[in-house]
């Protein structure tokens, strides 16, 4: 079906619950007065000459009207393009230009980012760009004033392009993803099955809307089963999503690790009530076991799902089901979700690995994307022949069908002949009780190719631990070859708008450090 159609379905059996709430400005929504805004918004794009197939960018921190704007474009078959709010002017212009953008909504400003400031130093080099819209700003009311209240919607079909993610960068430049009707509304809707939601849920959504976390298997995932979306502040803040949580009662959390991490670390976290949590997600990342404990016991999330999952496939393809064991909620991401199939491959030869062998992760079914956007060649070397997106991720898949992750097969050290993968050193090193947070990366190395370097965030930064500490540690517990012979200790990691650690950071700054 199309997000409109489903959307209308949600607002005909729940019109007086609430659909969206925006705790930093106490702004609320039912399901009907979200629907009337988004008619009014569509109504203002299509009265200024936005048609089906066009783009849309939105440039934005979390707030509703980047949820209106996500709607309202799939309301008209408009293609929106979501915008990493960190990028700067030089990654803006790239995309603006790239996908073709006429119409951009951006915030004004956010902390140090001052949106307006950046699209006027772009704007004269994007000849496509006709009109920008600010968000909270007399542009957007102008904007709305257009619309005449009756302009038909163009015929749409399941199969449409309406949307435009890019990658979150980690390996590289970001990809943009076209995603069409089908793969998103399907995605959200079979995640948030998997996770029980109904008409009662309340979802706290820290995670950025411009990636398919938020959007997909936060905004989706809720409105398809008539949950209620809440915005606990513009970007991530610990504090504020535990406040949010305690105050909205919110059944729901979602986060990458570093997000629990950085909420179970506040001094004050004990003093929270977040006895109406019931599940979550937490995806993006391996999560350390340590953590997972906790957000089990501690934050009350029995029945968190591990999801795993890429923007080009819409995001998810495995999560783990509220009834599974700790276990596989710690040693797994899940098994494959209804309607797709996912396989394991030898890398080198693409046949098949048996199960509990380890090769390339990929998947096929209605979520993999339409392709990336007007890049054919990188289309073609990411979905072969047969349809089936290769991940390039590292899995091994156990008999019981459930999939463990090893690492990116990018991110895997290869010393001496002998493949480490850095995650394995990472759940160690983490149980040391002067670590808060540990990567591990290779870098480059004359006698073994590749050595092991360990960057660790101390608890207490005015007692680092040693690299004789360190290898101490592990003597005995780790096979040699493994144990890091490099270590740097950092006050922070280089991460993604997503939170993601961007490992080749670390690696060229290891290396420029020499
Ligand atoms: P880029 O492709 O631009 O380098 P990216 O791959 O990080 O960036 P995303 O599409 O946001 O961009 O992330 C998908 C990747 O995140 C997966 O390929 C996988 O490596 C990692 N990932 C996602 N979920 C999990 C998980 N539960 N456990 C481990 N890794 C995960
Ligand atoms: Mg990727």
């Amino acid at each position: 079906d199309t997000i409109g159609a489903d959307l209308d379905r949600a607002v005909a059996a729940w019109p007086d619950r609430e659909a969206l709430v925006d705790v930093p400005s106490g702004r609320r929504w039912t399901y009907a007065e979200f629907a009337a805004d988004i008619e009014e918004l569509a109504q203002a794009l299509l009265a200024s000459g936005v048609v089906k197939g066009d783009r849309v960018g939105i440039w934005a921190i979390n707030c509703p009207e980047w949820v209106l704007v996500q709607y309202a474009t799939a309301r008209i078959g408009a293609v929106m393009v979501n915008i990493n709010p960190a990028y700067r002017t030089h990654e803006v212009e790239f995309v603006l230009n790239q996908a073709g953008i006429s119409v951009l909504f951006a915030s004004v400003s956010h902390k140090a980012s001052d949106y307006r400031a950046m699209v006027d130093q772009v704007r004269g080099g994007c000849p496509e760009l006709r009109e920008v819209v600010y968000i909270g700003d007399p542009s957007w009311g102008e904007l709305l004033g257009r619309g005449t209240g009756d302009a038909p919607y163009a015929e749409l079909s399941c199969d449409d392009a309406i949307n435009i993610q890019y990658t979150s960068g980690t390996t590289g430049f970001p990809k943009g993803a076209t995603l069409s009707h089908h793969n998103i509304l399907n995605n959200g809707y079979f995640v948030g099955e998997l996770i029980a939601y109904t008409e009662q849920d309340r979802v706290c959504i820290p995670v950025p809307f411009y990636h398919c976390f938020g959007m997909v298997m936060g905004n989706l995932a809720a409105t398809s089963h008539g949950a209620c979306m809440v915005i606990p502040a513009a970007s991530f803040d610990p504090a504020a999503t535990l406040k949010a949580v305690e105050q909205e009662r919110c059944t729901s959390l979602y986060g990458v690790p570093t997000m629990f991490i950085a909420e179970l670390n506040l001094p004050d976290f004990a003093s929270y009530d977040l006895s109406s949590l019931r599940t979550g997600i937490m995806a993006g990342s391996p999560c350390p076991v340590e953590v997972m404990k906790r957000v089990v016991s501690e934050m009350h999330m029995a029945e968190v799902s591990i999801c795993y999952g890429m923007t080009e496939t819409s995001p998810v393809s495995l999560q783990t089901r509220v009834d599974d064991d700790l276990e596989h909620r710690t040693g797994t991401v899940g098994r494959v979700l209804p309607h797709l199939e996912v396989k394991v491959v030898d890398p080198a030869t693409g046949v098949t690995q048996p199960r509990g062998t380890a090769g390339e992760l990929c998947t096929r079914g209605y979520s993999v994307m339409l392709g990336y956007w007007n890049e054919p060649e990188k289309t073609a070397e990411a979905i072969d022949a047969g349809r089936w997106m290769h991940t390039g991720d590292l899995a091994m898949m156990r008999e019981d069908g459930y999939v463990e992750i090893v690492g990116r097969i990018k991110d895997m050290i290869i010393r001496g002949g002998e493949n480490i993968y850095p995650r394995e050193i990472e759940e160690f090193l983490y149980t040391h009780p002067k670590i808060a947070d540990v990567q591990v990366v290779g870098v480059p190395h004359e006698r073994y190719g590749e050595e092991v370097l360990a960057c660790v965030i101390p608890r207490d930064p005015g007692d680092p631990l040693t690299l004789e500490e360190l290898r101490g540690f592990c003597e005995g517990r780790l096979a040699h070859y493994k144990i890091p012979s490099l270590l740097q200790i950092m006050d922070a990691f280089p991460m993604t708008v997503s939170g993601k650690v961007r490992k080749i950071e670390l690696r060229e700054r290891a290396v420029r450090g020499r």
